[in-house]
């Protein structure tokens, strides 16, 4: 019988989430979803806008991909000149429309909304915590202890609220936070996920949007200011723009897989630009693992800009050996035999007359589980390929992430317990080479203290929770 299946696109990790926020401008809803739109790589499983008037706040959120959950009817319902927005794959809390975010509560006849990038390490001790003083939890995210602990100090004005939630939680946070008239933006001290802010053309005084990654800047023509500082908390209301600093201050612990392949690579991300850093790390890669070959290529569009630079530094020509199917949907109808390689052949097919008896070097950003890398170099060896290498643009990722990063456990990563001559047997390769990862920090430009490398080294810069399960919220329900 034939039946519709969602497509595992690659075995690669899942973007986290993307958040935007606008402040003071007529277009808000309009602006936050255009946002959104630009930051649809780091989720795509809900989407949600909350709006307000300074008055009234509006909601919308469900399933689906932005232009999928939002209507120019629905964004006109989201009046106002103030909103945060967010899209989801879940880390932490099932997948459903209970768990879409932003979340709005309700306390003492005022509103406060939350939209969450990252993971809270200390969420289920705190989320315990509440209970027991008579919290109830709608969902089973990670983030809604923001909200309670919010609730828990708004007596003490909105300074006092914000120092007191955010230095009893843990982990990954870059989060909005949203009145009826203020949005508040805060980055853990660690600087795990990327924030930035920038202001906005309008006619209204003091515009501004904050938001994952540049990208989404660009889109709503917005100048890019500066980035949501790690350790703070930036307050924007009628009065301006002001900071809390509540941590002490600290060496950050930038997440440096956003530069190996979750962020846009037109986006700036701690400071750097993501196109440049992964065509670098493709240079580099090109001198720590030279091949005699006849071709470099990427799996589109996995490795691009690192192919690009490995083609540049070693001379051997670039060429796109395997043609992707732009317009494969999420979900398709399964053949009715079972087809080898199905999954696989939907979206790439090599160029076979173009492949034949030549050497080959792929160049991918990540090797997670290597389900996906198997297949895909079994179908080039059937095009005839004399020789198929394959150089990877980071380290072999050995451990789990605790912040924000859905990667497989560790026995799923095909790296856990394998040394890179068994994976390159696996996959069926001639050779296999990784990027170090001091080439890998090299590639950034900036000094390796400054980064979490805890998925490639172990060494975790916040304690993590070891039994983490993405459903734990869930599970401490039943
Ligand atoms: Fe990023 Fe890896 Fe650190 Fe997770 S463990 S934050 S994916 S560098």
């Amino acid at each position: 019988m034939q039946r519709s299946i969602t497509i595992p696109y690659s075995d690669k990790p899942r973007h986290e989430c993307g958040i935007c926020g606008i402040f003071n401008h007529p277009d808000a809803s309009k602006l936050t979803y255009f946002g959104l739109y630009a930051l649809q790589h780091r989720g795509q499983e809900s989407a949600g806008i909350v709006s307000s008037n300074g008055t009234t706040v509006s909601i919308h959120k469900a399933m689906g991909l932005v232009p999928e959950v939002f209507s120019e009817e629905i964004l006109q319902s989201l009046t106002g000149s103030l909103a945060i927005g967010h899209v989801r794959y879940s880390t932490t809390g099932a997948s459903n429309a209970t768990n879409t975010q932003p979340l709005l509560a309700r306390h003492k006849n005022q509103t406060i909304s939350v939209a969450h990038n990252g993971n809270l390490v200390n969420a289920t001790a705190l989320r315990s915590e509440l209970e027991d003083q008579g919290s109830i939890f709608q969902t089973t995210m990670d983030s809604e202890v923001v909200l309670h602990l919010m609730a828990h100090s708004a007596s003490q004005g909105l300074n006092t609220a914000l120092r007191q939630t955010f230095s009893s939680i843990k982990g990954a946070f870059s989060m909005l936070l949203m009145t009826e008239d203020r949005m508040v933006a805060i980055r853990d001290p660690d600087g795990f996920r990327p924030l930035c802010l920038g202001r906005l053309s309008c006619k209204k005084e003091g515009s501004w949007i904050v938001a994952s990654e540049t990208c989404a800047l660009d889109l709503v023509e917005a100048e890019y200011i500066r980035d949501i500082e790690p350790g703070e908390i930036l307050i924007i209301d009628k009065d301006g723009l002001r900071s809390l600093f509540p941590w002490p201050k600290q060496t950050p612990h930038h997440c440096i897989f956003e530069h190996v392949y979750f962020a846009r690579p037109d986006s700036e991300v701690f400071g750097i630009n993501v196109y440049h850093a992964r065509k670098e790390m493709g240079k580099i890669l090109a001198r720590q693992a030279p091949i005699e070959a006849d071709l470099v290529m990427p799996f589109p569009d996995s490795g691009n800009y690192a192919a690009l630079g490995y083609a540049q530094e070693s001379g051997i020509p670039l060429e796109f050996g395997v043609i992707r199917n732009h317009y494969v949907g999420r979900t398709f109808i399964q053949p009715t035999q079972s087809m080898r390689d199905f999954n696989v052949r939907v979206k790439l097919n090599p160029v076979r007359s173009f492949l034949q008896d030549k050497r080959i070097i792929i160049v991918e950003d990540s090797i997670i589980r290597g389900t996906t890398g198997k297949s895909r170099v079994a179908a080039l060896r059937r095009t005839g390929a004399k020789e198929v290498h394959m150089v990877v643009s980071c380290p072999p990722t050995r451990h789990a992430c605790y912040y924000g990063i859905d990667f497989p456990s560790v026995d799923q990563l095909v790296a856990g317990d394998k040394k890179v001559d068994e994976i390159r047997d696996y996959l069926g390769l001639d050779s296999l080479h990784y990027l170090s990862l001091d080439g890998l920090v090299q590639a950034t430009g900036m000094s390796r203290e400054k980064f979490c490398l805890a998925c490639f080294n172990g060494v975790y810069p916040v304690q993590p929770d070891l039994n983490f399960h993405k459903d734990a919220l869930a599970l401490q329900n039943h």
